[in-house]
């Protein structure tokens, strides 16, 4: 990626994205999680974003990201708060106290999010969970090196829907799923369906 810079504003309109597709498909992200969890996905996601787009505020990258992602930890019961939350709190770190970020530091502060969220939830690759989405969408951003921005992000995203998909066949190890062990399989998981919405939204808004 070497050219594009993405702006305060831009990111701002990126949570917006994400807070309207996330109220688009707040009845598929429930359905699912009531297959192999407790149904409270999509609102669970809702109330958080809403706070977060009620509350949008700083003059930085970190200080805008990391004030998202506090607003997620502490009006989020479920598992998914803290674990979004803790990407936001580690990409606002990662950018830092800067207007606008570069498409390399984008992809670094992704990257930082998702270790972000490893650390707290420990998931591993095939634990189905939104890791699953996420990481695939991180690594095609580190190999789009080069690449225009638009383009980069148009292959995260493809790149997240595919792994959301392929959470269907896996077994969850990880979360409320995990308590059903093989009956997990043959569902999507609600959390990866949330992270490809995530990577979905950068696309459209950043590019
Ligand atoms: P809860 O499971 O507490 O009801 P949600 O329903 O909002 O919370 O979120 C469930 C999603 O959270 C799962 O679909 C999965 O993607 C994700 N998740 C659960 N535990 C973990 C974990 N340890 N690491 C990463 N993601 C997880
Ligand atoms: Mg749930």
């Amino acid at each position: 990626m070497t050219e594009g810079r993405i702006t305060l504003d831009e990111l701002k309109s990126w949570l917006r994205e994400f807070a309207q597709l996330v109220t688009d498909h707040r009845d598929e992200l429930t359905t699912l999680d009531a297959a192999i969890g407790d149904a409270d996905h999509g609102t669970n996601m809702e109330r958080g974003m809403s706070a977060v787009i009620a509350g949008l505020s700083g003059d930085t990258v970190g200080e805008l990201c990391r004030q998202a992602g506090m607003t997620l930890v502490s009006t989020v019961g479920g598992a998914s708060g803290p674990l979004y939350g803790t990407f936001l709190l580690r990409f606002g770190s990662s950018a830092g106290d800067v207007a606008e970020l570069d498409a390399t530091g984008f992809a670094a502060a992704m990257r930082a999010g998702l270790d972000g969220i490893v650390a707290r939830g420990k998931a591993e690759r095939e634990d189905k969970t939104m890791y699953d989405a996420l990481a695939p969408a991180v690594e095609a951003l580190e190999a789009g090196k080069g690449d225009p921005l638009g383009v980069a992000l148009r292959t995260a995203a493809e790149a997240a829907d595919k792994g959301r998909d392929a959470t269907i066949e896996m077994l969850a190890r990880k979360g409320r799923a995990s308590y059903l062990g093989e009956r997990s399989i043959g569902h999507q998981d609600p959390g990866a369906t949330s992270a490809a919405l995530l990577v979905r939204a950068a696309a459209t808004t950043l590019a």
